[in-house]
């Protein structure tokens, strides 16, 4: 299923149970803005190349527009939709004052040098500049960007509105970045996983993990369940998949891949098929990569009891049903996932502020979000009588379904 009717069925599902007036739920399908932008830059050779550029801004009520800037073959109009939506939610659900957003650029950033990389990244803020704001739309990295394209972004954007740290997120700490975000998805990843496991009466130490996708998030969340006494048994990435029962190194695995570019003929492992990752005998699988991997398809092999979604929408809702009826519990993305985007607003805060946070009370406060976002989820799970997902749906649609009515409709 499109990333976008999947999540728009996932939100009319919360907003039936919430029993929410229909021209409310409307509203808050439709984007609040959708931009899309030429963006033509000479490659090094002199030759012209056009890209397209979107960000859309899905909705405003609890606060400035937040969400990350993709660069990706894949990034088209309905996906970047479908993940500005999720913002909305996400943000909701980790009730940080902030709406959702989404940009991308549809492009291969592994073809493109640095210095193109450059020159793309400054014509897309060129494009955009007078559409976001410290106050409006709040960019950050996504997959195939990072904190320099960061920093790209918020020189550009400074050449129009003066100084303005706080327009991006994600920046290299020289730049006002803050301690703690590089990891911060990740580690929100683990904090969120501790706490479901503990519900379960759980802990990571002794459970078997697979882990699809090792890139900023996969690898961060790897390295904490390993230090955490949790066994990797099996990781993918793009260049393919390795295995080890016992449990991988996973420092030895972050060194080899530095070292080497990829995952392959790393002493401590065997290869395997990419393809069998996600049904690999483990506790707990942790997609971390792009979206839909879990569908109709592969559901029913899943071997898993706990499924994280690291990555967004990974799970098409058709895979969701084989999921509940096999009994396997799925830790929702708008949840999961949300430790980067609050980290994200606490380097906003300091920047605003104009004071840095040391790194232990980033993640002493990301630890303290993570706790009361589900215990705020298990709530809405016992009043509505549902699973993760819908509780988190229903928490995040609640808040900003309220927000937008307090507000009010007078033109
Ligand atoms: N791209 C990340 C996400 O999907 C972070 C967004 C942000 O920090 O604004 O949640």
């Amino acid at each position: 299923m499109n990333a976008l009717a999947a999540t728009s069925r996932n939100f009319r599902k919360a907003a039936r149970i919430l029993g929410l007036d229909s021209k409310i739920e409307n509203s808050l399908l439709i984007p609040f803005r959708e931009i899309k932008v030429e963006c033509t830059i000479p490659k090094d050779d002199g030759t012209l190349v056009s890209y397209i550029g979107f960000r859309v801004q899905h909705d405003n009520s609890r606060g400035p527009m937040k969400g990350g800037i993709r660069y990706h073959p894949e990034v088209e109009p309905d996906e970047v939709n479908a993940l500005a939506q999720l913002m909305t939610w996400k943000t909701a659900v980790a009730d940080i004052p902030y709406g959702g957003a989404k940009g991308g650029i549809g492009c291969n950033p592994k073809d493109l040098s640095k210095s193109e990389l450059e020159r793309l990244t400054r014509v897309f803020t060129q494009k955009i500049h007078d559409l976001i704001g410290v106050n409006t739309d709040v960019p950050a990295p996504d997959m195939g960007t990072n904190s320099q394209t960061m920093a790209w972004m918020l020189d550009e954007y400074s050449k129009f509105h003066g100084h303005s740290p706080a327009v991006v997120t994600g920046k290299p700490i020289d730049l006002g970045g803050s301690l703690g975000r590089e990891a911060a998805t990740g580690r929100g990843v683990v904090y969120a996983t501790e706490a479901l496991l503990a519900e379960h009466g759980k802990s990571i130490k002794g459970l078997t993990f697979a882990i699809q996708g090792f890139g900023n998030v996969g690898s961060w969340a790897a390295r904490l369940i390993h230090e955490r006494g949790g066994k990797v048994v099996a990781v993918s990435d793009i260049t393919g998949a390795v295995k080890n029962n016992n449990g991988i190194d996973i420092p030895g695995l972050l060194q080899h891949k530095d070292a080497t570019g990829k995952l392959a003929d790393f002493s401590g492992a065997d290869a395997m098929s990419s393809d069998d990752l996600l049904a690999h005998e483990c506790d707990v699988l942790i997609p971390c990569a792009l979206g839909g991997v879990l569908n109709r398809e592969n559901a029913g092999e899943v071997k898993a009891k706990f499924i994280i979604e690291a990555a967004n929408h990974p799970t098409d809702p058709d895979a969701d049903e084989i999921f509940s009826k096999k009994g396997i519990i799925v830790l929702p993305d708008i949840y999961a996932n949300s430790g980067g985007v609050t980290v994200s607003y606490f380097e906003w805060v300091q920047n605003i502020q104009g004071f840095m946070w040391e790194e232990e009370k980033v993640n002493r406060e990301l630890k303290r979000y993570m706790t009361n976002a589900f215990q705020n989820i298990k709530g809405m799970c016992k009043s509505h009588d549902c699973d993760l997902r819908m509780g988190a749906f229903t928490l995040g649609v609640n808040r900003v379904a309220r927000a937008t009515t307090l507000r009010g409709w007078e033109a």
